[in-house]
């Protein structure tokens, strides 16, 4: 899982790392947001209207789901599981709340956490993002603050101040993540299983 407050290069960061690695797929988001222009459906999120999400969610079609700015978000959970039977990590680009209900869902997953370098610097990379009016700016800050209150729930922190240093630092991440005992016991059961090795148990 990818958290991050906007204007932190958290898009760029997982858009390189995906390019590069074939072997990780992102999940696709569920939205009542409205597209924004090159934004299609399918691609970047799958656009819903309201109706439909809560009827979705209230058959419990989401792993996680949060409301982020006004607008409902969600991951899909058969879509999920689909890709976990077939051996593929998953990458999930998500907020602070579903993070916390996959964490609590699946003790494995990893939280990494993207970093702007400084408060200048966020707001900078804010105010880049369009022309947008001042009071718009400063509510997006405020929304990166309550975001990053969340930062000390990851597991890993990256600072995106060089973007080349960010993302081999990501890979590593990656990498890392896929030599955890539960990763590598899911990958190659059949070695463990004849190495005498048993998955611990659960409490
Ligand atoms: P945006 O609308 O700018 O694409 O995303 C707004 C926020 O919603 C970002 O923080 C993004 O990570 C978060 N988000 C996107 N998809 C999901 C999702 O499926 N679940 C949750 N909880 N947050 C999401």
């Amino acid at each position: 899982m990818v958290v991050a407050p906007s204007g932190a290069g958290k898009s760029t960061l997982v858009n390189a790392l995906l390019e590069g690695d074939p072997g990780i797929i992102l999940s696709v988001s569920y939205t009542t947001r409205p597209p924004r222009p090159k934004e299609l459906d399918g691609r970047e999120y799958h656009f819903v209207s309201a109706e439909s999400f809560l009827d979705r969610r209230a058959q419990g079609e989401f792993l996680e789901s949060a409301e982020v700015h006004g607008n409902y978000y969600g991951t899909s959970r058969l879509w999920i599981q689909e890709q976990m039977r077939n051996g593929r990590d998953v990458l999930l680009e998500i907020d602070w709340q579903g993070a916390q209900q996959v964490h609590r869902q699946f003790g494995n997953a990893v939280g990494i956490f993207i970093l702007p370098p400084s408060l200048p610097a966020l707001e900078e990379r804010l105010k880049k993002r369009g022309q947008d009016e001042e009071n718009v700016i400063v509510r997006r800050l405020l929304a990166a603050g309550s975001e990053i209150a969340h930062a000390p729930e990851a597991e890993y922190v990256i600072i995106n101040e060089d973007f080349d240093t960010a993302l081999a630092e990501l890979r590593q991440v990656v990498a890392a993540t896929r030599l955890r005992f539960a990763s590598q016991y899911a990958k190659h059961t059949k070695l463990f299983v004849e190495l005498g090795i048993h998955l611990p148990q659960a409490d």
